[in-house]
């Protein structure tokens, strides 16, 4: 962009996911909208997203895939803009996709499809966008005026001021600063009297200290499938063992309802009732060693450090030799793991932020600021996360498509 238009009607902070949809919807109602963008490239999070692939959203998406102090909140942005409103979307483009587990829609080549996209619509439509940008204050105006705010910026070493009519807040959330994370929103949140909740890193890495810390390194790399428990959810997927404590999606997934303190039980055979299995596997084949069974569905490295770690005493045992009892104990330590991590990874690798800005605040069906008229937050920067698997990229095109109706 060489000339800043000198009246958009809408400016909106932040080129992600959530303020591109909001752009090119907004300019397809006939707005004249600016992106303004700090970052000097546009998407970054989509671009790097599921693996390059972005899980750009769900097959089924509900209000429970949703954290928020408000359960109901996302719901009317999410009938309004549904997954297959996404779909049909990524379809008019003929962009190949694919369904992995547990519903989720992937990109079959790259994200950059996806973002080149959202582009695209903006473009046909006029959307402006203008990257590198500093943002300075943002001020209300007068509200007798046409333009109830002036953003103040600076561009390639400018000073500017530009008023507009609505101003959107989609400048994402505190995860990954590499890829623009971000407290602007907040700080905005705050400037105009809304509240926002404790925030704290989600869908991330879980640590662990002393010797859990020392046998996940042991173990890092290897994989495999679990389920995970805490604070009365249980997820199923798999569990990566790596050289700072545990990832893969099941314990990123879980890490949403973890609190420093709480306890998390790992079900190594979760398709097993393992005591029962064990017993009758200690009738059919007596003499077989006890770490040998194991290694039938537990890798040979992990059967070795949970031996250290719980039966030590069985360790060169025959099954014929143990007693029941001690059967059953193996079998409750291999579907009861009890582990206290010491902390999660933090903003650094967090694919998103719990909490946000208060959504009691917020209208559900236009994402505008109840007592801040003109004033609208959108996608991560409010107080709705999701779970993994295509639904915060969901929230984000849901929230932006709803506000970019009627900013
Ligand atoms: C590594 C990773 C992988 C992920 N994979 C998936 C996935 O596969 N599926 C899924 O559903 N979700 C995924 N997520 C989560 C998803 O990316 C976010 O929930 C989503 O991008 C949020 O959209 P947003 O528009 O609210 O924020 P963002 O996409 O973060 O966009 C915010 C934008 O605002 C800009 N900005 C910040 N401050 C300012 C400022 N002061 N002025 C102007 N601009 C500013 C930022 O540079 C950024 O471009 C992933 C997240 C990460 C980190």
């Amino acid at each position: 962009m060489t000339e800043l238009s000198h009246n958009p009607d809408v400016v909106i902070l932040g080129a992600g996911a959530a303020g591109l949809m909001c752009a090119l919807t907004a300019a397809q109602q006939g707005r004249r909208v600016l992106v303004l963008e700090k970052a000097n490239k546009v998407g970054k999070k989509i671009l790097m997203s599921g693996g390059g692939r972005c899980n750009f959203t769900n097959y089924f998406v509900e209000a429970d895939n949703y954290i928020s102090n408000n359960p109901h909140f996302c719901k009317a942005a999410l009938k309004r803009y549904s997954p297959w409103d996404f779909i049909g979307l990524v379809e008019r483009y003929e962009i190949p996709f694919e369904e992995r587990q547990h519903s989720q829609l992937f990109c079959l080549h790259s994200a950059k499809d996806i973002l080149a996209m959202l582009l695209q619509e903006c473009a046909q439509v006029g959307v402006e966008i203008q990257a590198q940008c500093e943002l300075q204050k943002v001020e209300a105006l007068a509200a007798d005026g046409a333009s109830r705010y002036a953003v103040h910026v600076v561009i390639n070493g400018v000073r500017r001021t530009i008023e507009c009519h609505s101003l959107v807040v989609a400048t994402g959330a505190l995860s990954i600063p590499t890829l623009g994370g971000s407290g602007v929103g907040y700080e905005l949140a705050a400037q105009f009297g809304l509240a926002v909740t404790a925030r704290r890193a989600g869908l991330v890495p879980l640590m662990f200290s002393d010797q859990t810390r020392a046998l996940c390194e042991r173990l890092s790399g290897l994989a495999l499938p679990v389920s995970v428990s805490c604070q009365g959810q249980t997820f199923r997927e798999n569990l990566l063992f790596t050289h700072r404590g545990m990832s893969g999606p099941v314990i990123l997934q879980i890490s949403n309802y973890w609190a420093p303190g709480d306890s998390i039980s790992i079900d190594l055979l979760p398709a097993e009732d393992a005591a029962a299995w064990l017993m009758a596997l200690k009738h059919e084949q007596p003499l077989t060693h006890l770490k040998t069974v194991l290694t039938y569905k537990l890798a040979k490295s992990l059967v070795a450090e949970l031996e250290v770690l719980f039966w030590p005493s069985l360790a060169g045992s025959k099954l014929a030799e143990i007693t029941d009892q001690q059967l059953r104990q193996v079998g409750e330590q291999l579907n009861h793991w009890l582990l206290k991590p010491s902390a999660t990874e933090g903003y650094r690798t967090a694919e998103v932020t719990l909490g946000g800005v208060d959504t009691a605040g917020v209208s559900s069906k236009t994402m505008e600021a109840k007592q801040q008229p003109g004033l609208y937050f959108i996608g991560e920067v409010l107080d709705v996360s999701g779970h993994l698997g295509g639904f915060n990229f969901q929230w984000a095109w849901s929230s932006g498509y709803s506000a970019g109706l009627v900013v």
